[in-house]
């Protein structure tokens, strides 16, 4: 493969070869990438900013993740923040620090998994900053949207009664991790395999590499909620795992909850990949991180309308803030909830 030192570019040179060609479509850019700021016009709406960033080492570990995924994932992961306010992302800016292993190929990897991850939200990359860094990787991503004032859903307006619902399944992309880190321990535990190309034996298992590895973020269940005149009273992005950010939800709305085990969604293939693994998959379902998935709540007289949502589950209800926090498991026992939390480590 064909390697290219950043240095034959120099800073400018590689800000212009990874950004031209962007055509920006939304009308609140008013001007993008090349002077000093970048300027936009939300005209009436209310303006959403939400940033991220990572290290290398830290949030993310490239002995397995591509850079184009990598890329992918951290745009990703920040529009999801803004679908999660009840938005629409718009804009966004990248800034990178580079040490010298990253070539110009490499970055072409990083800005195409970025850029599609954009275009299929609709979000212009309008600005960022680029510098070295003597270590490794690190990325600063930040995420502008939209939404009319009274369309924002926070984490705060849950009431005692509301429905609590989920979209898609959880837990997959913490199993998809744990393949990684199976075949990456056992790629290291025979010094044959530097050598040779290895082939790690992912067999079956595509779906959940691809929760780990190439999230997608939950624009189309804002688009239903809204068609269906549906506005959520509380709203989060599941990245630290269900149970932690029903306590989120709980803290901030004052209010306590119970969630049904059983009717927490599973993938097939998570249940598989646990079984193996001799864990217990609610166990992955409530503290994996990295789902991504939304949770919100709903006032009861929407329960009809919540049951026509394409791939949203109802999974339990609030409740008084003095009945703390529940699990109802599949035996009938109610258990507290706890949240362990997630170090996310892409
Ligand atoms: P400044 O000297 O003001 O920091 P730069 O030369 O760093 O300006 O940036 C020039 C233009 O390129 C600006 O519009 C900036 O937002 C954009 N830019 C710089 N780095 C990146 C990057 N990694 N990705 C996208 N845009 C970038
Ligand atoms: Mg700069």
């Amino acid at each position: 493969m064909k390697r290219t030192e950043i240095s034959e570019y120099g800073e400018f040179g590689l800000i212009d070869h990874l950004t031209k060609g962007i055509e920006n479509v939304n009308a609140s850019t008013a001007y993008g990438i090349g002077d000093d700021a970048a300027v936009l016009d939300y005209k009436g709406k209310q303006t959403l900013v939400t940033t991220d960033m990572l290290m290398e080492g830290v949030h993310f570990d490239l002995t397995y993740v591509p850079l184009k995924h990598l890329g992918y994932k951290a745009a990703m992961v920040n529009i999801s923040d803004i679908y999660a306010m009840n938005g629409t992302p718009r804009q966004m800016t990248l800034s990178v620090a580079l040490s010298k292993r990253f070539s110009v190929e490499d970055m072409e990897d990083f800005y195409a998994g970025v850029l599609l991850a954009c275009q299929k939200h609709g979000v212009d990359l309008v600005g960022g900053d680029t510098t070295s860094s003597l270590t490794g990787l690190a990325i600063s991503i930040t995420c502008i949207g939209e939404a009319d004032k009274d369309r924002i859903v926070f984490r705060n307006g849950a009431g005692q009664n509301d429905l609590i619902c989920v979209s898609g399944n959880l837990g997959a992309a913490y199993m998809g991790l744990q393949l990684l880190e199976r075949e990456k321990a056992v790629y290291y535990s025979d010094p044959k395999n530097l050598q040779e190309p290895f082939s790690p034996d992912f067999a079956g298992k595509e779906y959940i590499l691809e929760r780990q590895l190439k999230p997608e973020a939950r624009g189309d269940i804002i688009e239903q909620l809204d068609k269906a005149g549906i506005k959520p009273t509380s709203m989060m992005d599941i990245s630290d795992g269900l149970s932690s950010e029903l306590m989120h939800l709980c803290r901030q709305s004052g209010t306590g909850c119970s969630v049904y085990e059983e009717r927490i969604p599973i993938d097939y293939e998570t249940a598989v990949m646990a079984e193996e693994l001799n864990m217990d998959v609610y166990t992955c379902a409530l503290n994996g991180g990295e789902d991504y998935e939304l949770l919100f709540t709903v006032p009861l007289t929407d329960h009809d309308k919540v049951l026509q949502l394409k791939d949203v589950k109802i999974i339990g209800h609030m409740t008084r803030p003095e009945l703390g926090q529940h699990l109802v498991t599949r035996s009938g026992q109610e258990v507290e909830l706890k949240a362990q939390g997630w170090q996310s480590n892409l």
